[in-house]
């Protein structure tokens, strides 16, 4: 089944940081992944901006050479890579000095849709903001694009807020959060409200709790400096698992419109318990065998910046009172896996007395590995015997179920395009970005105040002691981080 594709209007996307890593990791190969599939026009144009002098050919060789890094070559063909690096163009310029922006407005066409890019560092977003108002380069048209970190806490986003809406209006400026561009992330709320069959299971009447982890096997290695000031919560809890767990838990929207969407995620937020520090675990990850430790990839010998966050948290509204939530997120554990798992009550009363154990039944949407979702099922063990019970997984891995020619979109690929498309519905608003700052600020205070040092795990093993602790004394355990 091959993806119908409609084509965005034409456009120009001024990248800011146009030769960083994340234009070229991730921003370049996922336009030419659009251009290729026809989506994006071929009059298209993507203008590099960054600080040091360069000719368009050598940008041009620059995004060639990107292309060649991080694209298979069975998808880069010679004359497609031509076309695209036709249609890219460069400008120096300083992100907070005067030069280079009128050379940047020569190369803007009136009455396109514009995109500004901010492929930089948080400290420049004002800046730039300013300046695209005062050159008049930001006119109605445009949008722009901006990326985690999103401040460090509520008054820095606060601060980040108000500088780009003093140039941009709420609907010209889009957060990306890019989990939220994950087509598994798309099918919860697919799954939720285009299926009859969930919606009525899914509160506090049959939900035991859900765990949602992000889990990484790798560990900070060459993010140190970065990293060292944030730690798991500011970089993965407040802002991914934020957004999974409003996705999970938010009301139905009256229709799939970005402010419908949002102002649900956001009565989530607005809806969480304060969590008390006894329903938190911190953890660094030690040494162990040749995996070496958080602290020989810091500068700070003495961190206490946590590589490892678990959290218990309640939604106090009527659907969920009652049904705790528990986010996990760690580095160097001992696989890569991102899910939200929905653990269902069990029967109420079982007929089979000779199953001593309890299982409720589970749904998994797996966001990496295997993006696809799966639903854990009781049924009867085969042969005679008796009557034996048994887990089986009814599974639905989307690469399986959608045929070989499926198109598993990057997550940047959708958000690009939605971007221009001027759809918001899977950016964070504001006021959601700063409702989970309050909610997370919250946690961190508490966490200086307690003084307390992270628990130390193993390199490659499956978290802190306490961790395991936070759910066994509520009788319920973690689901498997397999190896
Ligand atoms: P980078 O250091 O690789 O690139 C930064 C870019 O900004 C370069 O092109 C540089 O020339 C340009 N630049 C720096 N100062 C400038 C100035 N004063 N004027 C004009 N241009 C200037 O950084 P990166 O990894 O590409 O990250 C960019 C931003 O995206 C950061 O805020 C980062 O936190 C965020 N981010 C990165 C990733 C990733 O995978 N790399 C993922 C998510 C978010």
């Amino acid at each position: 089944m091959v993806a119908r594709i409609i084509p965005v209007e034409t456009f120009d996307l001024v990248i800011f940081g146009g030769t960083g890593d994340l234009a070229r990791r991730k921003i370049l190969p996922s336009l030419f992944h659009r251009m290729v599939v026809g989506q994006m026009p071929t009059d298209a144009r993507i203008i590099g901006a960054a600080r040091g002098k360069m000719t368009r050919k050598a940008f041009q060789e620059f995004v060639e050479e990107s292309l060649e890094e991080f694209i298979d070559e069975s998808e880069r063909k010679p004359e497609d890579v031509k076309t695209f690096v036709g249609q890219l163009d460069y400008v120096a310029l300083d992100a907070l000095g005067e030069g280079g922006w009128e050379e940047l407005g020569k190369k803007l066409r009136k009455d396109v849709v514009r995109a500004f890019y901010l492929s930089v560092g948080p400290s420049l977003f004002g800046g730039i903001a300013e300046r695209l108002k005062k050159t008049g380069l930001a006119t109605p048209k445009s949008r722009i694009v901006v990326e985690k970190p999103l401040g460090h806490d509520l008054e820095s986003a606060q601060k980040l807020n108000a500088q780009l809406s003093a140039s941009f209006k709420e609907n010209q400026i889009y957060r990306i959060d890019h989990y939220l561009g994950k087509e598994t992330v798309q099918n919860l709320m697919a799954l939720r409200f285009a299926n009859a069959l969930f919606e009525p299971l899914w509160s506090a009447q049959h939900v035991d709790h859900v765990q949602i982890t992000v889990a990484e096997n790798i560990g900070v290695e060459g993010r140190g400096g970065y990293y060292d000031k944030s730690g798991a919560m500011r970089d993965m809890i407040q802002n991914h698992l934020m957004q999974l767990l409003c996705l999970t838990a938010m009301e139905p929207p009256a229709r799939f419109e970005p402010n419908a969407v949002r102002d649900e995620k956001l009565k989530v937020i607005r809806a969480l318990d304060p969590v008390p520090a006894a329903d938190t675990v911190r953890g660094q990850y030690r040494a162990n065998g040749e995996d070496g430790s958080y602290l020989d990839h810091v500068e700070n010998p003495d961190s206490t910046t946590e590589s490892y966050v678990a959290i218990k948290t309640q939604i106090s509204n009527w659907r969920w009172a009652g049904t705790p939530f528990y986010l996990r997120t760690g580095k160097k554990l001992r696989g890569r896996l991102s899910e939200i798992a929905i653990i269902f009550k069990d029967v109420p009363h079982s007929i089979f007395p000779e199953v001593d154990e309890k299982r409720g039944n589970a749904l998994i949407i797996r966001l990496q590995p295997d993006e696809g979702i799966t639903l854990r099922m009781t049924i009867k063990d085969p042969g005679p015997g008796g009557m034996r019970l048994k887990e089986v997984p009814l599974d639905m891995t989307f690469a399986d179920a959608l045929g070989p020619n499926a198109e598993v979109a990057d997550a940047y690929e959708r958000l690009i395009m939605d971007v221009i498309r001027g759809n918001q519905t899977l950016f964070m608003r504001g006021d959601e970005v700063e409702a989970a700052w309050e909610w997370t600020d919250a946690i961190l205070a508490a966490w200086e105040k307690g003084g307390k040092k992270p628990q130390a795990y193993d390199a490659g093993g499956s978290g802190p002691e306490d961790s395991l602790a936070l759910m066994h004394r509520d009788g319920r355990r973690w689901r498997e981080i397999a190896s």
